[in-house]
């Protein structure tokens, strides 16, 4: 039997956590129908993230020249002259803005937007209720994921155990980089874990992602040997950094070893590249001349990976 909290309707209005997206009819992360909610900040550097604007844990301000049309009207609103016009297009000078969000109010086109809103427990549940009729005719759920979810640790213990309440099924996606004891703390909560795996040796990951790979392997393994909760195992596939087909069988054999039945491939796609620019980053955050796998690369990655006995499915 589920343990949950006692009902807390001061802790649904009041506790809050920052998200920055809750896409909905989503397939590939989870069984069935899924609505994802994603929440803003994280603890690793990936050189090739593909979803820039969780990294940071605050909320952010992002630009779109295209549906920019000029009008000025947000320089002159912004109380610390923190924007100028160029010929590119208006420039927001990020060590002048002090994210008050008045050029975001007056900007009619919605060329400038809020990236990341702070919503209660009870809104987030509320938006995520709203599909449950999809959840289960087609026995799908909820999926937390990021950024790093468990970074807001009590926000997603509170929507995991309120998901629970209504019988949700709920998935959790996460890098694995965190004390086993606060994952042991949500694994009640849990249906299924999406677990990222970049790489399999730690001085590689570090050099990719900012940090070893050791309480990640640790956690992975102590997941698959003391819980009874379901795990698939994510690797996002990345041309020159994690692709070596020798490196790809190691893995797959490894968590294969561990129990693992099906693994998830992420080929990298170049979505990112241009959210950085809108988030006013240098390009120099992503990995110089990185790229998108062939269909004949992601074919042979797929291959070793069937190979170690495990089913593949491409994009999760
Ligand atoms: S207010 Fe919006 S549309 Fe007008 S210049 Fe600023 S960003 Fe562009
Ligand atoms: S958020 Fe405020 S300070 Fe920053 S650019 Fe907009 S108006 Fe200026």
């Amino acid at each position: 039997m589920r343990s949950l909290a006692p009902f807390d309707p001061k802790m649904l209005r009041e506790l809050k956590g920052l998200v920055f997206d809750i896409q909905k009819f989503c397939v590939h992360d989870g069984p069935g129908i899924r609505t994802v909610v994603f929440f803003k900040g994280c603890n690793l550097r990936c050189s090739w993230c593909q979803n820039p604007e969780s990294i940071s844990p605050e909320p952010e301000i992002a630009y779109s020249r295209v549906q920019c049309i000029q009008c000025g009207v947000c320089l002159k609103a912004c109380p610390h002259n923190a924007i100028t016009s160029s010929p590119e297009g208006f420039v927001r000078h990020r060590s002048l803005c002090q994210k008050c969000m008045a050029c975001v109010q007056v900007c009619s086109t919605q060329a400038l937007r809020t990236v990341g809103q702070w919503m209660t427990v009870g809104e987030v549940i509320k938006k995520v209720a709203e599909d449950s009729i999809f959840y289960e005719n087609s026995k799908g759920g909820v999926t937390f994921s990021g950024g790093e979810p468990t970074l807001q640790f009590n926000f997603l213990k509170a929507v995991l155990e309120e998901s629970g309440r209504r019988h949700f099924h709920r998935a959790l996606e996460t890098n694995g980089y965190l004390l086993w004891k606060r994952l042991l703390q949500l694994l009640p909560q849990l249906e299924l874990i999406l677990f990222d795996l970049k790489h399999l040796h730690s001085r590689v990951h570090e050099r990719f992602t900012g940090a070893g790979n050791r309480l990640i392997r640790m956690n992975l393994e102590r997941l698959a040997k003391q819980s009874k909760v379901n795990w698939i195992p994510r690797v996002p596939l990345i041309p020159g950094l994690n692709d070596e087909l020798k490196h790809l069988a190691h893995l797959g054999q490894w968590v294969k070893g561990l129990g693992a039945k099906e693994i998830h491939l992420l080929p990298y796609h170049r979505l990112g590249e241009s959210k950085l620019g809108e988030l006013g980053y240098p390009p120099e955050n992503l990995i110089p001349g990185i790229r998108q796998p062939s269909e004949e690369e992601v074919e042979k990655a797929g291959q070793v990976l069937r190979q170690a006995g495990l089913t593949v499915i491409i994009g999760g």
